[in-house]
């Protein structure tokens, strides 16, 4: 069972990811994570996704899927995950119905969070991780609005999505997910 968290940066996906990892025992699998654990060990992937990173865009699919497919074919997630930052564009979302397809397995339910901008680079400006700063969080709104928003569609269409409003404490967006599922 895969549960994507989907919604732009800084609504919360990897704070609930981590609540249901701990309560429902489903596994989290954050390509953002991932992709700054490369970073710190400075491996070869972290040395060429480090920049991209650290300036708001998008790495590569060919990279991101790469880390999906890797992690989704391991034993820990023989029984599905919670996918956070995954997919972010149609070639990813296609992507993944294709490691899905390969690995019999299924999403369950598209999760999306809404939340207003300002109140996300608020919340961003708070957090402040290298890639938080105000222009740096500005720039991933916008690929966010332009590659990411459009796949709401996509899940729309195959009926799984359900939006809720992330314009509250931890706890209480925590309750509206878990009336989910
Ligand atoms: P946030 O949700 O706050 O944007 P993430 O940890 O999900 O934070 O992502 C941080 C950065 O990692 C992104 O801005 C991007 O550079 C990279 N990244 C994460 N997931 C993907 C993806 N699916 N495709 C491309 N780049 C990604």
């Amino acid at each position: 069972m895969i549960i994507v968290l989907f919604g732009a940066p800084g609504v919360g996906k990897g704070t609930q990811a981590a609540l249901l990892a701990e309560r429902k025992h489903i596994p989290h699998l954050s390509t953002g994570d991932a992709l700054r654990r490369a970073i710190a060990s400075q491996s070869e992937l972290g040395i060429v996704a480090k920049k991209i990173v650290e300036s708001g865009k998008l790495v590569s699919d060919e990279i991101v899927t790469g880390i999906v497919k890797e992690a989704l074919s391991k034993p820990e997630f023989a029984n599905g995950c919670i996918l956070d930052g995954f997919p972010r564009n149609q070639s990813q979302a296609e992507a993944l119905d294709v490691i899905l397809q390969e690995t019999q397995k299924e999403i369950y339910r598209v999760i999306n969070i809404n939340v207003e901008n300002e109140e996300i680079v608020n919340r961003m400006l708070k957090r402040g991780r290298k890639d938080d700063a105000e222009d740096v969080i500005r720039h991933r709104l916008e690929i966010y609005n332009n590659q990411t928003a459009p796949l709401l569609n996509y899940y729309t269409n195959s009926g799984k999505l359900t939006t809720i409003d992330g314009n509250a404490d931890v706890e209480e967006v925590y309750e509206r997910i878990d009336d989910i599922l």
